[in-house]
């Protein structure tokens, strides 16, 4: 009895529409599954449906992008170590109506339209043809993210790859990255929170911080801020990050969590690839008060 407990649709940036998410995950021998898709609950409706006529217990989720905006003076003189840090928030068992949850997607759209036509027309400057429509055309109804830009990227010849269009162009520093506005961490945390969910800290390998001891300061300061879970297991994660991470976790008394992060073809993770034990989604649904 397995879960995978982040997953992504084409409500944001994956390629299986979130509808087919809870067939594919019973193929692959899950039992529940979390959708998580960046800055929206649009998938959720459709993929609570699908999941219900499985059998397939399923987490109403999203993934929200926040930044560290304020360091309390308890984190002493290693604050400027991590203010500023950027993150992917899971929420997990939220309201996907909730109006407060609905006003923070709002506002985290019209940060990506801010940001995303500024992205394409530096690529221009350096000669890297697309058009915004095009971006826009691929994303379809979903939220459009950096991956939408980096598929034609490839499509049209210029990289071999998503992770070369990231490293060369797209990705925090390269030629054309351009930041994009985030909430606050503690902002986020409360509209999960406001929402009826739990807060999880996601993948924190991909954290840009100077080094592990800063990992932990930053996981103290988030669960000062009400953080509730900490993802150990991802598909990012090595067998020494899951150790460190489950110490965090016991050292800061914060649920475990994990899955895959799957997207669909552009990404090469599969579901179930880390999978966790049922005991996992039930804890925290327990948490949640499922
Ligand atoms: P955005 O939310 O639009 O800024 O895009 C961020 C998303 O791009 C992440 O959630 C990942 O799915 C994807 N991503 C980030 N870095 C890379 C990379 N090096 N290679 C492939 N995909 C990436
Ligand atoms: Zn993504
Ligand atoms: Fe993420
Ligand atoms: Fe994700």
């Amino acid at each position: 009895m397995y879960c995978d407990l982040h997953m992504h649709s084409t409500a944001s940036d994956g390629t299986d529409p979130p509808g087919e998410l809870p067939r594919l995950a019973r193929q692959a021998g899950m039992d529940a599954i979390a959708l998580t898709d960046h800055d929206t609950t649009a998938g959720v409706e459709a993929c609570a449906a699908a999941a219900a006529a499985l059998d397939l217990a399923f987490v109403p989720g999203i993934e929200l992008s926040a930044r560290l905006h304020e360091v309390s003076p308890a984190v002493g003189a290693a604050g400027p170590l991590i203010q500023g840090v950027e993150m992917h928030l899971l929420g997990y068992f939220i309201d996907p109506d909730d109006a407060d949850l609905a006003a923070a997607q709002r506002w985290l759209v019209e940060a990506r339209a801010q940001r995303n036509p500024r992205l394409v027309e530096r690529l221009n400057d350096l000669g890297v043809r697309i058009g915004y429509e095009e971006v826009l055309a691929r994303a379809g109804d979903g939220v459009v993210g950096r991956p939408h830009i980096a598929q034609l990227m490839v499509q049209k010849g210029y990289v071999r790859s998503l992770h070369e269009a990231f490293i060369r162009y797209i990705g925090e520093g390269g030629a054309a990255y351009q930041p994009k506005a985030r909430l606050t961490a503690a902002r986020a945390i409360a509209v999960i929170h406001d929402a009826g969910g739990l807060a999880c800290l996601a993948h924190p390998v991909q954290l840009n911080v100077p080094d592990p001891d800063a990992v932990e300061l930053l996981v103290r300061a988030l669960k000062e801020l009400g953080l509730d879970a900490i993802e150990t297991h991802h598909s990012d994660h090595r067998q020494q990050h899951v150790e460190h991470y489950q110490t965090l976790a016991k050292r800061f008394d914060l649920l475990v969590t994990g899955g895959s992060d799957y997207h669909g073809s552009h990404k090469a993770c599969r579901i179930g690839q880390p999978s966790l034990p049922m005991s996992v989604y039930h804890r925290l649904a327990e948490a949640a008060g499922r």
